[in-house]
């Protein structure tokens, strides 16, 4: 076992909230190493679609590589709102309030690709990749990581390092609580075509069986995200495409037309899950390691390109012996508070009030959406909201 003294910070975790707090710090020429579970190009095929706010846009755009990136990029122009069984519908579009696009849809495979290349014109990150963290322990004098690379075991005492391991690989670290709420409901997510085109109109519906989203996704694509009971979201995994096709389209209704083809379908379970605190001594967690939404408002990307580019301007103008202070880290973590509790608030709100079928609620809900369309006050700030988080 080697043992190392380093007073780089440590990222672990180099997905697309990781890569971007290690590129947002090279600005201000703060040197990090960053560990990686995957191999280097791994993730560069993953098609998961990603909806991205404008205010992720801009985070991009300060990295230089939103000009790379746009081209890849769906603008979402309008996203169409409505719900199962009544008439109630809200239009929310781009151009009424004062953006180019509402958000865009973007392959979590082109993001990634776009984040590693530009982390090799930098010589102060130096990344390890196929290097698994296999503990994180915060203590007084430092945080104390152990990872394994190339069959062997490594240590590894930073000043200062940030989890953002997308909260899968490590389980809990000591001294830290984290909620879970599993809704018991899973996300079927896959690219389809059908009858009419997209006109860069994101469709969201709600049903009493859960939201189902249609994201627009290249020239005629949509990425679907249907979400529902996991039980019933197995049987969907397993029909026919043609049978797929139709349960579709009897779900979905008629606003696009036909569905014509669907591609290869993968599931996931829905839960909302946070840290209390999103710090422990020398340490911050950050993007999904910190907190998980439900997809249906798009929101949990996006908090977490929020807290990377807040953490980096935090580190920006913080002496470098007062990184990992108590000080320093009980700022972020008030700075990312409101942000993080109304991202989780607003999507679960989303989920409990339009997604079933009490009777009078139904009425509420129509109400409210067709409310929202008439009162502009209302749609800026959903629009403001959702784009830049609680600052819109
Ligand atoms: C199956 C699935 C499907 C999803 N689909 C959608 C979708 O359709 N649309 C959408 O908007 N969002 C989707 N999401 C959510 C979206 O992927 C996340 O919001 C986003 O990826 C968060 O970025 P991140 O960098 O925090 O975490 P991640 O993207 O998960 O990145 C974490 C990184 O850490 C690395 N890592 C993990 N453990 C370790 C370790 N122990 N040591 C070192 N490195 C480690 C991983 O290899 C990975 O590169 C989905 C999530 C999942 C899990």
């Amino acid at each position: 076992m080697s043992k190392g003294l380093d007073t780089n910070i440590m990222i672990v975790g180099g997905g697309p909230v990781g890569a971007t707090l290690a590129l947002a710090l090279q600005e201000a020429g703060v040197p990090v190493t960053l560990l990686e579970a995957r191999e280097q190009g791994a993730s560069h095929q993953d098609q998961r679609a990603l909806a991205l706010s404008y205010g992720s846009r801009l985070i991009l755009e300060r990295l230089g590589l939103w000009t790379e990136l746009e081209p890849k990029a769906t603008p979402i122009n309008t996203i169409h709102v409505s719900q199962r069984g009544s008439f109630g519908r809200t239009l929310l579009k781009a151009n009424e309030h004062g953006q180019p696009a509402l958000g865009y849809v973007l392959s979590y495979g082109a993001l990634s690709a776009a984040l590693d290349n530009a982390m090799k014109n930098f010589p102060g990150i130096s990344i390890v990749n196929g290097a698994e963290a296999t503990a994180i322990n915060p203590a007084s004098d430092a945080v104390h990581i152990s990872y394994r690379h190339q069959g062997r075991e490594h240590a590894y005492s930073a000043a200062f390092a940030v989890l953002a391991d997308g909260g899968r690989g490590l389980g809990d670290i000591p001294g830290l609580q984290r909620e879970t709420k599993h809704y018991g409901h899973d996300a079927l997510v896959a690219k389809v075509q059908c009858e009419l085109p997209h006109d860069n109109i994101a469709y969201e519906r709600f049903t009493a069986a859960g939201p189902v989203a249609l994201l627009p996704n290249g020239d005629r694509d949509f990425s679907l995200v249907w979400t529902g009971k996991a039980e019933e979201v197995a049987k969907l995994l397993k029909l026919e495409d043609e049978a797929f096709l139709s349960a579709l389209h009897e779900h979905f209704g008629d606003r696009v037309g036909r569905f014509l083809t669907v591609g290869k379908r993968l599931s996931f379970p829905l839960r909302l899950s946070y840290l209390k605190s999103v710090t422990a001594p020398h340490l911050a967690i950050i993007g999904n390691a910190a907190q998980t939404m439900h997809p249906v408002a798009g929101q949990g990307f996006n908090v977490g390109m929020r807290d990377a580019w807040e953490l980096a301007q935090m580190l920006a103008q913080t002496v470098p012996s007062e990184w990992g202070s108590e000080n320093m880290l009980s700022a972020y973590q008030s700075s990312r508070k409101t942000d993080t509790r109304s991202g989780l608030i607003f999507t679960d709100f989303l989920v409990n009030v339009f997604s079933n079928d009490i009777v009078g609620l139904r009425k509420l809900r129509a109400l409210g959406l067709g409310l929202l369309d008439v009162v502009p006050l209302a749609k800026n700030r959903l629009v403001g909201k959702m784009s830049f988080g609680p600052k819109g």
